[in-house]
């Protein structure tokens, strides 16, 4: 086939029938060292009253450190340390937007996340559901968000995940682990420090950088792959592999990992992920895992669909004297297995991403369930 018509019949899945996807990106964005210190200066022409507060939505592990201190706390703000050991579920968003209305007559200024992808999603969700009625679990999916959310702001700490850039808050609902996609989800400021990273610890700098890198791979071997994905995958890519086989010196490394989370993001914005994340959802789902390790723990196995993807993924491993944790389903239920392969077999655009239109043929309950078996 010729490269042109290739492309253009790839570029179909972006398509509907009103034509191309129209993406949001974030509209402002503000990296370097130190550049949180910014932040006050930032959200001042953003403040409506001294009633409407600014609410920081805080990693807890941050409770008790010096950068408590360089939060820009004006009038009746309020800083809520939230703890990042469960994935944000839909009732935690529920929760967090009662208590800001019950506790203030006016709607905030704005919601500012710090903290890593788990973070990121709350300030994000929270944002719309302040806006518009009813519960989170009721806008899970595409496009069911009719108003605009509050003004929202990213600060991540950690890097890998992409939630600084996408166009979705992935929670956990009463019966499903879906996003809110919807074009009022970005971010409408992110502010990209590396020095915020350097407190992570090294185990999970691995498993959240490997989402970042998991989501190269996917994207660079989907079938959903289009030039404005390819090129964002392959910078991010290009990156990863300096970060984790590289020797940089630590800080270029942050910064490196920082784009490189930021370039992954882009990257699937306009096609997918693929069967790592289909997995991994499932894992999710049934044993709470979280995102990073869950990606890891599946694209081990996955030779057979990355085979260069996973043999660098080793590599990258050895470098770094990761041991990933093992014997995870080994106590599971065949009930619990069956949930887990039907909410795997149920991201059909991943697996039609990765395998093709005709993805029922290549892959069966009994394959997954074989994978599983193995982490
Ligand atoms: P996380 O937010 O879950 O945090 C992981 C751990 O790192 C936590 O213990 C946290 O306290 C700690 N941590 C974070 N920053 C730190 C720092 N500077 N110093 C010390 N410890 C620090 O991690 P994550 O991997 O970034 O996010 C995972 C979440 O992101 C999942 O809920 C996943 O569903 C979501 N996600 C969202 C998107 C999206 O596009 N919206 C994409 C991928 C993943
Ligand atoms: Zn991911």
């Amino acid at each position: 086939m010729e490269p042109e018509k290739e492309l253009i019949i790839k570029l179909d899945k972006n398509k509907s029938n009103t034509g191309y996807r129209n993406f949001p990106m974030v509209p402002r964005v503000v990296f370097g060292n130190g550049c949180f210190d910014q932040l006050g200066e930032i959200l001042l022409p953003k403040r409506k009253s001294s009633e409407a507060p600014i609410i920081f939505l805080i990693d807890d592990v941050f409770e008790d450190t010096s950068l408590i201190q360089r939060i820009p706390l004006l009038f009746n703000d309020q800083i809520v340390f939230i703890s990042a050991d469960e994935e944000p579920k839909t009732e935690q968003v529920d929760a967090l937007v009662a208590k800001i209305k019950h506790e203030f007559q006016e709607p905030p200024s704005g919601i500012v996340g710090i903290g890593g992808g788990t973070l990121l999603d709350l300030a994000k969700a929270v944002s719309i559901l302040l806006t518009n009625n009813g519960c989170a679990a009721t806008y899970q999916g595409w496009d069911l968000v009719s108003k605009p959310s509050i003004y929202h702001v990213g600060i991540p700490t950690i890097s890998g995940t992409g939630a600084e850039v996408s166009r979705t808050t992935v929670l956990l609902g009463p019966d499903k682990k879906l996003g809110i996609n919807s074009d009022f989800t970005p971010f409408d400021q992110v502010l990209l420090d590396p020095d915020l990273t350097l407190g992570v610890p090294k185990q999970q700098w691995f498993y959240t950088g490997m989402d970042c890198y998991i989501h190269c791979i996917e994207s660079l071997n989907g079938t959903y792959l289009n030039a404005f994905s390819q090129s964002y995958g392959e910078k991010a890519l290009e990156l990863c592999k300096e970060v984790f086989l590289g020797d940089l010196c630590p800080e270029e490394s942050r910064d490196k990992l920082m784009m490189a989370s930021w370039h992954g993001g882009m990257s699937i914005a306009y096609s997918q992920v693929g069967v790592a994340h289909a997995m991994s959802y499932g894992l999710s789902y049934v044993l709470g895992t979280k995102h990073g390790l869950g990606n890891c723990l599946v694209f081990q196995h996955l030779q057979e669909f990355y085979p260069e993807g996973v043999d660098m993924f080793h590599r990258m491993m050895q470098y770094h004297d990761i041991v990933l944790p093992t014997g995870i389903c080994r106590d599971l239920s065949e009930s619990e297995m069956n949930t887990m392969i039907s909410v795997s077999l149920g991201m059909v655009p991943l697996w039609e991403n990765a395998l093709g239109k005709d993805w029922k043929t290549k892959i069966t309950p009994d394959k997954l369930k074989h994978i599983f078996n193995k982490i």
